[in-house]
């Protein structure tokens, strides 16, 4: 029996720039991810990693070839559809964190929900609840200033949750941590995958950090090189060793269940 794949890139190509400085930076990307799946790309820079995420989470359509979100073709969607899909589905987190400096923690990771036009009283539940479930229960009312690389992260990754998203696709989210962070922040977005049902689509340069993913998936000048299954995913035995006690959640105090899309 066969399921539907959640994400299907079906001989993707993504040309920047006509004439002679036409640049193809996917040649035909062919990619399928299940629901749940933990997928690290990597490559060499200018492979088209930024390009296909640009692409994954709708921010950029390909020239040719088709991108189905659960079954949905993102490829014939407008500007407003593909923001509606990407508000409602995806999560972003970023190398740089991207927070807002003179906000506190629980504004920011309440920004999505505001954009959204939730209530005042909806908002400041859900956001304790995501910071509580990125192991920041205490720090609401920090700003970005008073709190480490990897807190900020923490809060830019409950900012990404607080909607409930299917997918939460992340762009070196370790690039501008030391190893100990890194490895905290990995350990995290694993926790997120297994625990919580969220797809994660991670890009990095780093073995280590990749290590935690499932599956890795590795660019070469446009095109997907090799697709390869992680059998022994870092999370699954860091969980094995050594179980990490500080981001244990309560029950119920846990973002709900996001698996598939309606
Ligand atoms: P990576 O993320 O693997 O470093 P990118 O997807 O950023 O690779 O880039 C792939 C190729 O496309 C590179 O040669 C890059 O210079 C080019 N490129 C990316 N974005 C643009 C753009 N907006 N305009 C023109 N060329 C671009």
């Amino acid at each position: 029996m066969s399921t539907v794949a959640l994400i299907q890139l079906k001989a993707v190509t993504k040309m920047y720039g006509a004439g002679a400085t036409a640049l193809q930076a996917l040649k035909g990307v062919d990619l399928s991810i299940e629901a749940g799946d933990f997928v690290a790309i990597m490559g060499p820079s200018g492979s088209g990693k930024s390009t296909a995420m640009n692409t994954l989470g709708c921010l950029d359509t390909p020239t040719t070839g088709e991108y189905l979100f659960n079954g949905v073709h993102v490829e014939t969607l407008g500007r407003d559809q593909r923001a509606l899909l990407r508000r409602r589905y995806l999560g972003f987190v970023f190398q740089g964190f991207n927070l807002l400096a003179r906000t506190s923690a629980q504004e920011n990771v309440e920004l999505p929900l505001l954009y959204r036009g939730e209530s005042a009283k909806m908002r400041h539940a859900a956001a304790k609840k995501a910071l509580a479930s990125v192991g920041l229960s205490g720090w609401e009312h920090h700003t970005p200033a008073e709190l480490s690389g990897g807190q900020q992260q923490r809060v830019a990754i409950a900012r990404a949750i607080v909607t409930e998203p299917a997918v939460l696709l992340a762009d070196e989210p370790t690039g501008n941590l030391d190893t100990q962070r890194s490895h905290e922040i990995m350990h995290l977005l694993w926790q997120l995958n297994v625990e919580h049902g969220i797809t994660v689509l991670m890009v990095t340069h780093e073995a280590d950090m990749a290590a935690y993913a499932k599956r890795i998936v590795h660019f070469v000048d446009g095109v997907v090189d090799s697709d390869t299954l992680n059998p022994h995913p870092k999370g699954m035995q860091a969980v094995q060793i050594a179980p990490s006690t500080q981001l244990r959640t309560e029950p119920g105090n846990t973002p709900a269940e996001v698996t598939h899309v309606a």
